[in-house]
């Protein structure tokens, strides 16, 4: 987005750590996007450009909730969201008066620049591309409210239809943090970017992310359905009520733990699957609890699994009050940040020990990613959804979930290929 927004007579070059190991390369202007995981990373390459008088500016999610500690590793900060003034950024630049900080405001989502995708390293499976910001929702462990605000800003529906039609890729991910948001206006808002893919003769896989609610509107799902949905993320969290009360996940909570399955069935009967992620290590989770949330994953109607360990990121309110009550387990920062990624204890749980619960991670990580219990998970849903793309989609997921427990590959990729051969 950020190279979008630049202006044409600049030369832009992305450096991806996922894909290529960094390598020092000359640059009149060096810009980093900092997430919390990878600050300190950001901060070391920041310190070789700065080293040799080349100015660096830090933005993103991180940088915007840490700004004190950020601006020691540049030059210049950009807080907030970035289109509403780099623009000036690079005008201050070219005209030597860079300042120390810029302030992004929360703009209307019309007339985006359009993400120059073609600087993205070449392995991505997937496209991405984000058509709303913001959630008015707030829970406990979320900065989304925080950084994007708790307006949910459309973009309008054409201008997102004209810019999927500009990507190659056949495989999406709608990036929203919920693409139906939480109105009938942004439900029927849905409606009309589906009923827009079928229409423009759109032909792409996609999933995206969503609320539970989702499962309440047959003609969101059918459209999205007929769009070329095959997978749903939804955060679950929980299968008990404490728990959603203490990380205040509303919606869970208005919809009922009792109904969880029967929303799960009702995605399935669309040929969507549901990637369901959950969440461990609640101040309220006992080790029983633990067990028996990896236990609920694996018999419920949640087709891929995602299991990740309560994190206190900036900018949250479970950070603010675990800081307060001195419970983050690590707090040399900026190089501690590095443990705070969600498969890792970064906090002082109430229950049981750091040590406890991460022993009891990693046997719910092995359990959940079985191969048997992969394969299980791939048939039910193949004969709930009786669609073998959200059935490939969610075993897929599964697959990579269980090559990071196992760091076996064999079994798994074997019935991957079975069944593409099948679509
Ligand atoms: S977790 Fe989802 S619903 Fe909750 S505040 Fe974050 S974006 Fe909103």
């Amino acid at each position: 987005m950020i190279a979008g927004l630049t202006p044409d007579y600049w030369d832009i070059e992305l450096i991806d750590e996922n894909f290529d190991a960094f390598e020092y390369r000359d640059a009149d202007l060096v810009g980093i996007t900092v997430l919390t995981s990878a600050a300190y990373r950001a901060y070391e390459i920041a310190d070789i450009y700065r080293k040799k008088g080349i100015k660096v500016i830090l933005g993103g999610i991180h940088v915007s909730m840490m700004v004190d500690e950020a601006e020691q590793y540049a030059d210049t900060v950009v807080i907030g969201e970035a289109e509403g003034v780099w623009n000036t950024v690079i005008d201050d630049f070219t005209n030597n008066r860079l300042k120390k900080r810029y302030y992004g405001e929360l703009s209307e989502l019309n007339h985006s620049a359009t993400p120059r995708r073609d600087l993205f390293h070449k392995s991505y499976s997937y496209a991405n591309i984000q058509t709303t910001r913001g959630c008015p929702m707030s829970c406990d462990f979320c900065s989304v409210h925080t950084f994007n605000g708790s307006k949910y800003r459309q973009r309008p529906v054409n201008e997102v239809l004209d810019e999927i039609e500009t990507i190659e890729n056949d495989k999406l991910f709608i990036i929203d943090d919920n693409l139906i948001g939480y109105t009938k206006q942004s439900a029927e808002r849905a409606v009309e970017l589906f009923k827009g893919m079928i229409n423009r003769g759109i032909k792409k896989d996609w999933y995206c992310q969503a609320s539970l609610n989702i499962a309440d509107n047959e003609e969101v799902l059918k459209y999205a359905a007929e769009s070329g949905c095959r997978m749903i993320l939804i955060g679950i969290e929980s299968e008990k009520i404490d728990q959603l009360q203490e990380t205040n996940k509303k919606m869970n909570i208005k919809i009922g733990i009792d109904h969880y399955e029967e929303a799960f069935q009702k995605i399935h009967k669309h040929g969507i699957s549901v990637l369901g992620a959950l969440v461990f290590g609640l101040d309220s989770d006992s080790k029983e609890d633990i067990q028996n949330r990896a236990r609920f994953a694996i018999d419920s109607g949640i087709d891929a699994m995602q299991a990740t360990i309560v994190t206190p990121l900036p900018g949250t309110s479970l950070f603010k009050r675990l800081e307060k009550e001195d419970r983050l387990l690590y707090t040399n920062f900026p190089k501690d940040w590095e443990r705070y990624h969600f498969h890792e204890v970064s906090h002082k749980p109430i229950k049981m020990t750091s040590d406890e619960l991460m022993v009891a991670m990693d046997e719910c990580w092995s359990t959940m990613w079985d191969a048997k219990t992969v394969y299980r998970k791939m048939l039910k849903t193949l004969k709930q959804t009786k669609n073998a793309k959200a059935a490939t989609w969610a075993f897929a997921s599964n697959t990579e979930r269980h090559n990071l427990a196992f760091g076996k590959k064999k079994k798994a990729m074997d019935i991957e290929k079975l069944l593409k051969g099948m679509i």
